[in-house]
């Protein structure tokens, strides 16, 4: 039999920007109803950030062992990949197992309901036979799922998308990755150091197309330094599985492996959610919100599917702009100037607000500044691996930067000090202004601050 349930807020799909809401509403004191079809926590914990990133751990371990020979000595590692499925599956993921989330979420005092929603009107959401009814609201929270590629014969073949890499418990002698992006580039240079032998295909005229092409051009360099195959620019025409390989037809001519990893974008989960029972476009490709995430009456949305950047950070920093709007403590909106983007490739690529490409589309008097990292003091003492640059982009009628690139050693977190620029608006006069401690990688952001005419 069918039942109305009352609550105060639904939060359907508990990737993180959700799980976070959740948690919060529910510890200020509302009734929360969470809805959760798979895992609570997402993609994330899943099969996203955590478990790729304690790949790439092992991986940079090692080329670091490789690299050793030249600096410290001989060094011997035997790259033995079950040690990092092991690591997965137990600390990681809990064997695929979301129990310690249920376990937060529920002492905060959310209610868990297991199963696929569907929105049904404002404030209203189904699963199954009951109708659970929001006096506040539903804050949406469904995520993506990797995109379906129209290639001819490849749904009828057993690829890998990102779930499937994260599960690997062993390592395929060959690797063909669809999509150079930082997903793709990734996984291919861990699966590569581990021993497979990897072919990235990218149709874009570039990996990493979305970020600077310097450092696409600095990848590509390094993987093919590597011995990963990189082909951009290219057209796969068909996938076959034949005896136990998989024949991928590019530019017309057949490549084989023994796995194909496709991981070239990815879908927003809004299809047969019901958003047209609250006023909006199934059809749409994101769902559009206002500064406080407010999407419809009664409707916050949070993560993936906003649209403003597939990243963990971003749907939770989403999912406490929707806590503040809804206790009605603080009045957050939504700022996405300074956005910031990792790739965590072997340099890893920071990056945060515009390329100098998209600060010309808009329009800016846009001035760039580079530094390359073996250039400098500390990429010179550090040799071997030292490879990376800085891009600073700065719009010069405002003398602010607008958008930076640290690729290097450890360029993420060199990233923070530039998104803190990019974000706070600091003049770069007063960022010209600073010294950097010597002998860091950051240091190379005063050479690049030299190159900035901002006249
Ligand atoms: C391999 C990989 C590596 C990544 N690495 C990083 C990284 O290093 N850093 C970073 O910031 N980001 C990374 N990301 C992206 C990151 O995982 C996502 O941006 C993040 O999970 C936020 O997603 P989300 O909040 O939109 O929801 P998701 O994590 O996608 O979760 C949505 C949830 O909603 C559920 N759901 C969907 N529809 C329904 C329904 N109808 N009913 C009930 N439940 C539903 C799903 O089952 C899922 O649990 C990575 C992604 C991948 C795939």
């Amino acid at each position: 039999m069918s039942e109305t349930l009352p609550c105060d807020v639904i939060v359907l799909g508990l990737g993180p920007g959700g799980e976070f809401a959740a948690q919060k509403l529910a510890e200020a004191g509302l009734d929360v109803v969470g809805v959760e079809r798979d895992l609570v926590g997402g993609e994330c914990p899943f099969y996203g950030c955590i478990p790729s990133k304690m790949m790439i751990r092992a991986a940079d371990l090692v080329a670091e062992a490789g690299h050793a020979d030249q600096l410290a000595g001989p060094a011997s590692l035997t790259p033995t990949w079950s040690l990092v499925a092991e690591r997965i599956r137990k600390q990681a993921t809990n064997d695929w197992n979301d129990e310690s989330h249920v376990i937060r979420l529920r002492g905060a005092g959310v209610r868990i309901v297991r199963g696929e929603g569907r929105l049904a009107g404002p404030g209203r959401v189904r699963v199954g036979e009951d109708e659970y009814v929001a006096a506040r609201g539903v804050v949406l929270n469904t995520g993506t799922s990797p995109a379906k590629l129209p290639i001819d014969g490849l749904e009828a073949t057993p690829y890998w998308t990102n779930r499937e890499a994260m599960k690997a418990g062993e390592l395929p002698a060959s690797l063909v990755v669809i999509g150079g992006g930082a997903i793709g580039c990734e996984l291919a240079q861990v699966f590569s150091r581990f021993g497979s032998d990897v072919t990235v295909l990218e149709v874009a005229d570039r990996i990493l197309a979305v970020e600077e092409p310097e450092t696409s051009s600095l990848i590509a360099r390094l993987f093919a330094d590597e011995g990963i195959t990189v082909r951009a620019g290219v057209t796969i025409d068909r996938v076959d599985h034949v005896d136990g390989s998989f024949v991928v037809r590019v530019d017309g001519a057949d490549v084989r492996t023994d796995q194909l990893l496709v991981a070239a974008g990815r879908s927003n989960n809004i299809r047969d959610i019901g958003l047209e029972t609250v006023g909006l476009d199934p059809a749409a490709s994101s769902v559009e919100t206002d500064g406080r995430m407010r999407a419809a009456d009664r409707l916050w949305a949070v993560g993936d599917i906003t649209g403003h950047g597939a990243f963990t950070h971003v749907s939770m920093y989403q999912g406490e702009v929707v806590v503040a709007d809804i206790l009605g403590s603080d009045s957050l909106e939504a700022d996405y100037r300074a956005v910031a983007r990792v790739t965590f490739t072997d340099p890893e690529v920071g990056s945060v607000g515009l390329t100098e490409a998209r600060a010309r589309e808009q329009g800016l008097s846009v001035r760039v500044g580079h530094a390359q990292l073996p250039e400098s003091t500390r990429g010179w003492i550090h040799q071997v691996g030292n490879d990376g640059l800085i891009k600073l982009v700065a719009d010069a009628s405002r003398g602010v930067l607008v958008g930076a690139t640290a690729a290097g050693p450890a360029g993420g977190e060199i990233l923070g000090l530039l998104a803190l620029a990019v974000h706070a608006e600091v003049p770069v006069a007063t960022i010209s202004g600073m010294h950097f401690a010597y002998p860091t990688f950051h240091r190379a952001i005063a050479s690049a601050l030299e190159e900035l005419d901002l006249s």
